[in-house]
């Protein structure tokens, strides 16, 4: 059975479209994506060997082989411009996602949706998306096992708004700030009460211009989810 968090990654791709996994390990999405018919198609993306064995046996024991393309490579190098509509990015870092759709820009020439879960550092992500003329077109945020993970969906063009409030809809998402649900409170109370800690422990610190800057974007960045939370 696929994880709750795959499963509602996999509840973005558009039926009929061709996807690429990148950083896919077992493969266990794009098997359940063509298994249930929601892709057409999947490439199945991996830079590590053992990932990439995993991946392969995968599709072969679900009897996949005609449909899923098992690729070894880094980032999107594995794929070709025009091959697949939805390129899906899960279960890394946001400045690891980031990185991947920066150096493999021209492989998206068709894509037409991308689906990016950072499980941290999505505001990176979601600067990578502004900047690239990418916008946002939902958000969600889904708790398992104890951990809470944010899901980006994005189409090519513009933001639809400006965003009005920029470091605010960066860090927190312009769809989930519209929807503060119990999951988004308590994802944004464990973070105030982190960067709490490590403010405390900086305080004790010898000052110096790296601590003073630190200090700094923790102390914003706490005002800003305050102002959210409250
Ligand atoms: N996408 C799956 C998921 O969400 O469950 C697997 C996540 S796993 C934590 C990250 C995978 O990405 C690893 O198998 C790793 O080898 C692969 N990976 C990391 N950097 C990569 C890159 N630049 N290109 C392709 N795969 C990469």
């Amino acid at each position: 059975k696929l994880s709750k968090r795959l499963e509602c990654v996999a509840s973005y791709i558009t039926k009929g479209m061709r996807i690429a996994d990148i950083g896919s390990d077992h493969a266990y999405l794009p098997c359940y994506a063509v298994k249930r018919g929601v892709a057409t198609t999947a490439i199945a993306g991996e830079v590590a060997e053992g990932p990439y064995q995993s991946a392969r046996q995968q599709v072969a024991v679900s009897d996949l082989d005609g449909l899923i393309e098992v690729r070894k490579g880094n980032g999107l190098a594995v794929i070709e411009p025009g091959e697949v509509d939805c390129v899906i990015i899960a279960g890394m870092g946001g400045a690891l996602i980031s990185e991947i759709l920066e150096s493999g820009k021209d492989k998206l020439s068709h894509v037409t949706r991308l689906i990016l879960q950072p499980n941290i550092a999505a505001a990176n992500v979601r600067e990578w998306l502004l900047d690239n003329r990418w916008q946002l077109v939902n958000e969600q945020l889904i708790e398992e096992d104890g951990k809470i993970y944010e899901i980006l969906v994005a189409e090519r063009g513009d933001a639809n708004h400006p965003y009005c409030d920029m470091k605010k809809e960066l860090l927190l998402g312009p769809f989930l700030l519209r929807n503060k649900n119990e999951i988004f409170q308590k994802k944004w109370q464990q973070e105030l009460d982190q960067w709490e800690k490590i403010l405390v422990e900086l305080e004790k610190a010898e000052k110096n211009p790296k601590t003073i800057e630190k200090q700094g974007e923790l102390n914003e960045k706490i005002q800003i989810v305050r102002g959210v939370l409250e």
